[in-house]
């Protein structure tokens, strides 16, 4: 498919909410991306084979980090989403301007604010799919914003609570920082890479968001994605919080022992890596989540607690 910053939009006319989704703002994570063109697609022919569908509000579908989706690597020159500092970006802009990914933080942030600013007087939700590099969980992560959580429990995957809160410059973190609760941010994992059914989760997920919020309304629309994510959520958590994230820092030779996958229970003091200073045991009791298993990113893994199964 043509890479392009504007995916797509749909709307048709009537007043509600408007949900901006973003995808491939890493660029190795392509389900968010292909479920967004499939979501725009549907829309499409909603109203032909179903003639009492009724969309309120508008939803705008956009891509991140272009050369990076292009290359299908995470990033290029730095993390697109570790980019979204206030102190960069409500002052001085101090981005390194050599940086491929400063050009397309430049862009992305242009379009959504010219939106936000178009849009002052609907409820605003910026939807950000991604996806993981480990198998074995799908699950959202929402800001500390009322709504954001509403949204994040009907999505029938584990909310985790504090992820967006202990990561420094997300798009989502930035935007819901930035306009309080004007515009409502949350960020869904839709499972591996390149698992197929990640993209069918991705769109369940879309599709439960705008139920929520108003756009649709679920009863008049078939929504078989859904099973898929009761299915791969059944024995998760059902509410979850951080207890810890282990940063790290190129050179520091971070290498995950095999074999870890999300969720997967775990002790203090369990051998879960390696580093240049040897081995990194576990800090804490609980259930692993994000083990990397690629080349590129600053988290090594998170801990977290379940606190509702
Ligand atoms: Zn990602």
């Amino acid at each position: 498919m043509h890479i392009k910053r504007f995916l797509g939009s749909y709307t048709q006319n009537k007043p509600g909410p408007l949900l901006i989704c973003l995808a491939g703002i890493h660029g190795n994570e392509w389900a968010g991306v292909q479920a967004l063109d499939l979501l725009l697609k549907m829309l499409e022919v909603e109203p032909i084979t179903n003639p009492s569908f009724s969309f309120h509000g508008k939803i705008l579908c956009l891509l991140g980090n272009l050369p990076a989706l292009r290359s299908r690597m995470r990033f290029i020159d730095h993390d697109l989403n570790r980019l979204w500092d206030p102190s960069r970006l409500n002052g001085q802009f101090t981005i390194p301007e050599g940086l491929k990914e400063t050009l397309q933080l430049k862009m992305l942030k242009g379009i959504i604010d010219k939106e936000i600013r178009q849009n002052g007087h609907r409820q605003i939700i910026l939807l950000d799919l991604h996806t993981t590099t480990a198998a074995g969980g799908i699950f959202t992560l929402p800001t500390n914003q009322p709504e954001s959580l509403r949204i994040a429990e009907t999505m029938h995957a584990p909310v985790i609570k504090g992820v967006i809160e202990g990561l420094d410059g997300t798009c989502i973190r930035y935007y819901s920082e930035k306009y309080n609760d004007a515009v409502t941010g949350l960020v869904f994992e839709g499972g591996q890479h390149d698992d197929p059914l990640s993209v069918n989760r991705c769109i369940a997920a879309v599709i439960n968001c705008m139920g929520t919020i108003g756009c649709v309304d679920l009863a008049h629309i078939e929504n078989r994605h859904n099973q898929l994510l009761v299915e791969y959520s059944r024995g998760l958590p059902k509410v979850a919080r951080l207890l810890y994230r282990h940063s790290i820092l190129p050179g520091d030779q971070f290498q995950m022992k095999n074999g870890y996958k999300n969720f997967q229970p775990i002790s203090q003091g369990e051998e879960l890596a390696e580093d240049k200073l040897g081995l990194v045991h576990a800090q804490f009791d609980g259930m692993i989540l994000m083990p990397l298993y690629q080349d590129q990113g600053e988290d090594g893994y998170f801990i977290v607690e379940p606190i509702q199964n």
